[in-house]
């Protein structure tokens, strides 16, 4: 989705409008100051910035080109044509970007920015499952390195994840390294599936006994669940999606009081186009999504520091499954 308004002054005034309901007068005075010289250094280098859906308020609605989920951001990557890719998310997300624009130069405005299901499996342990269970295609969630990638038959993201599996020519395939959303597929297709246990730290902490006492405690709520929940989570929920179809879901939906069962800021982010609805907070951060600041995104643009590189073998074949996802409508 497209965000910045061409009139910086515009633009400017309803971004303040908003940190105004959750920053200190000093704060927004900073961040105004930040996002002018992010703006000017963008212009200066031809530089597209792209933002996740679990950025603060302030980098997400501040400096973002374009903001989306996992799919979205890297459908975005794969058409742009701007010299420099500034990637306002984590690592695997940078190096997907990469992956699909070698000639560009790619940016993360923290390296350490990682994820838990990235570091769950390696391609060691990739090449052993094949073994394991030959014959059977091997599907990879988005949420995993390049070297991970290279070594599988396709790749997902949550929006996608049942279709993908689905669309394999073989009764079983191996998912990894999410455990939850493999489980939470396998609810979904006939197919059997071969799961490897990695979690996300961050939506491993909800319980199907947070939705029973909420549902309990606010009447009417309608309670949206990410497919990285555990399944007994997203089966109690009313709706489970990738952050954007829960965005999309809203859009459509009938409520007044939701709770998110996600990322601390996907509510705050979506509180800006559903003022209408109150969001019951659950919330948990992603410690790595929130390494990335508007000052440490500025010193990035402006020293066109923390590069994101992948060796051109890994990337070749990395490749090959990111493209058959992305042929995938
Ligand atoms: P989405 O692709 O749904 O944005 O998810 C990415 C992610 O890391 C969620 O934890
Ligand atoms: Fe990874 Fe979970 Fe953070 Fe998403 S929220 S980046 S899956 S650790």
């Amino acid at each position: 989705m497209p965000l910045l308004a061409d009139d910086r002054a515009e633009h400017l005034e309803k971004v303040k409008a908003y940190l105004n309901t959750y920053l200190l007068p000093h704060e927004i005075n900073k961040a105004e100051g930040l996002i002018h010289e992010i703006l000017d250094l963008k212009e200066e280098k031809n530089a597209v910035i792209l933002g996740h859906n679990y950025m603060t308020p302030d980098v997400f609605y501040g400096v973002s080109d374009y903001v989306g989920d996992s799919l979205g951001l890297s459908r975005h990557a794969a058409t742009t044509d701007a010299s420099i890719i500034l990637f306002n998310g984590v690592h695997f997300m940078a190096e997907t970007a990469k992956i699909l624009n070698p000639e560009k130069k790619v940016l993360i405005a923290d390296l350490k920015a990682g994820c838990s299901l990235a570091e769950a499996i390696t391609a060691e342990e990739v090449r052993e499952l094949k073994q394991k269970y030959p014959g059977r295609p091997v599907v990879t969630y988005i949420n995993c390195t390049a070297a991970v990638k290279a070594e599988c038959d396709v790749v997902c993201t949550s929006a996608n994840a049942v279709k993908v599996v689905n669309s394999l020519d073989s009764d079983e395939v191996i998912m990894i390294p999410d455990g939850y959303l493999a489980g939470n597929v396998q609810k979904e297709t006939q197919k059997k599936i071969y799961a490897w246990a990695g979690k996300c730290m961050v939506h491993e902490l909800f319980s199907a006994t947070d939705v029973k006492i909420a549902r309990k405690q606010f009447k009417d709520v309608t309670v949206i669940s990410h497919p990285e929940c555990k399944p007994e989570v997203t089966k109690e929920a009313d709706f489970s999606g990738s952050t954007s179809q829960m965005a999309d879901f809203l859009g459509k939906a009938k409520t007044n009081k939701v709770v998110l069962l996600t990322e601390c800021s996907m509510g705050s982010n979506l509180a800006k186009d559903f003022p209408q609805i109150e969001f019951v907070s659950t919330c948990q951060t992603c410690p790595h999504m929130k390494k990335i600041t508007l000052n440490k995104v500025r010193d990035t643009l402006k020293f066109e520091q923390f590069e994101v590189d992948v060796d051109e073998d890994v990337r070749a074949k990395a490749k090959v499954a990111l493209d058959r996802m992305l042929e995938i409508k």
